[in-house]
């Protein structure tokens, strides 16, 4: 139960109150688990006031968990978040220390492991997290990039965009703001008669139509409706009371934030890469690399391998010694494929395999192109799918041998 009051006299009459009720119904409150939190406190030396509850004291704190949620006396969400950066990185890495290990589990199932179980533990009340810092999102963003970079194998220095589209995830805000949309929905179709749907009513309408100042949630749903230009079924809401239902409101949430952040996120990976790669990696069809993989599953590591090189070709290369020769390269991919003198006789191989299957124009266009972007599209061309099945499986395994074997 949760007393609210304005004045630090209100709240201990309501305290008060509260005891003579409990008296005449004979039912005690454990003054132990109680306490009092006091928002917009003054900056003074004064000693903390003394609240009673009967004969009992009830102590005044700072933080407060209810219904698992941690309010503090800032209204800060930092402790939210942080807690949720350790639920992330800790359940995670419970279920892949269990057993399920990438690489040898397909990344589509450990994503559904990850949206149905990590997620929405460490997601627990992000609907209230509001006031959130540039670095609560921050922490939170690298959090959720890792543990997706772990999912399907990649380096943790591979290009965060790629990671997303090739596993087609949203980033964590977005995440975020789906939730809070979500929760709105919720609100919105509550019954009249519940408190709950009241101070909302009231908090909203003298937010938009009075311009009152205020933080936490409803300013946030504001800026979300205004940022997916939903905002029209809020007027609607104020002026008539009518909310699209579950099912509508769910399509309207799909359509506008999870298809819009998917398509800005496709667009900009094909920005980066000058190239329409987003669309090799699409997952909405039956073709992907991952449904492709589930089929064949011994053709694993070399289709994580063609994945891993092209996520080296879209990332930022930093310098690193061959294993092989030891030569000093500022791009791993480039150096084993064109420039390594140990992997001479494969690439020549990979040279005859290619030129086999790529027809007359495409193998000019490709060598003609940059080295990087050579490499990024012989791994695209190798993880081509075609009816659910490798069409170029002859490759994937020699440009395994290109990367990792000693010649
Ligand atoms: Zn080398």
């Amino acid at each position: 139960m949760i007393l609210m009051a304005y004045s630090s006299y209100a709240l201990q009459r309501m305290i008060d109150m509260c005891y003579q009720y409990s008296c005449k119904w004979r039912f005690e409150y454990n003054a132990s688990k109680c306490a009092v939190i006091v928002f917009n406190k003054q900056r003074s030396n004064q000693p903390k006031q003394s609240w009673s509850l009967g004969s009992d004291v009830i102590t005044e704190t700072s933080t407060y968990t209810h219904l698992g949620l941690l309010c503090d006396e800032y209204m800060s969400s930092s402790i939210l978040v942080d807690e949720a950066i350790k639920k992330l990185r800790g359940t995670l890495g419970s279920i892949l220390s269990s057993g399920l290990t990438p690489g040898e589990i397909n990344p589509l199932t450990l994503k559904k492991i990850y949206c149905s179980v990590v997620i929405p533990k460490a997601f627990y009340g992000a609907q209230l997290w509001s006031n959130c810092s540039k670095a609560d999102v921050k922490g939170l963003e690298i959090a959720h990039r890792k543990s997706l970079k772990q999912i399907a194998t990649l380096s943790p220095y591979c290009n965060t965009i790629f990671t997303l589209v090739l596993l087609d995830m949203d980033f964590a805000e977005d995440l975020m703001d789906f939730y809070k949309l979500q929760f709105l929905g919720q609100l919105c179709r509550l019954s009249p008669n519940l408190l709950a749907k009241q101070v909302f009513v009231q908090r909203l309408v003298r937010h938009i139509t009075y311009g009152d100042v205020m933080m936490g949630y409803i300013p946030d749903i504001c800026r979300l409706t205004h940022k997916y230009k939903i905002g029209h079924f809020i007027d609607t809401f104020i002026s008539t009371g009518r909310f699209p239902g579950k099912s509508a409101w769910g399509h309207i949430l799909k359509t506008s934030v999870k298809r819009l952040n998917q398509r800005q996120r496709e667009s900009h990976l094909d920005e980066q890469c000058e190239t329409n790669i987003s669309l090799s990696l699409k997952h909405s069809n039956s073709d992907s690399i991952w449904t492709a993989l589930k089929k064949i599953p011994k053709y694993s590591k070399y289709c994580y391998n063609a994945i891993r090189i092209l996520g080296y070709s879209v990332s930022e290369q930093f310098v690193s010694a061959c294993k092989r020769c030891g030569h000093f390269s500022n791009s791993h991919a480039t150096h084993a494929f064109w420039l390594c003198a140990k992997t001479s006789v494969t690439r020549k191989e990979l040279i005859c395999k290619l030129y086999d299957a790529m027809d007359g124009e495409t193998f000019r266009t490709l060598i003609r192109s940059p080295l990087l972007t050579q490499c990024r599209q012989i791994a695209l061309f190798s993880t081509q799918v075609e009816n659910g099945m490798f069409v170029n499986v002859h490759l994937l395994t020699t440009l395994h041998k290109l990367m990792y074997q000693n010649q």
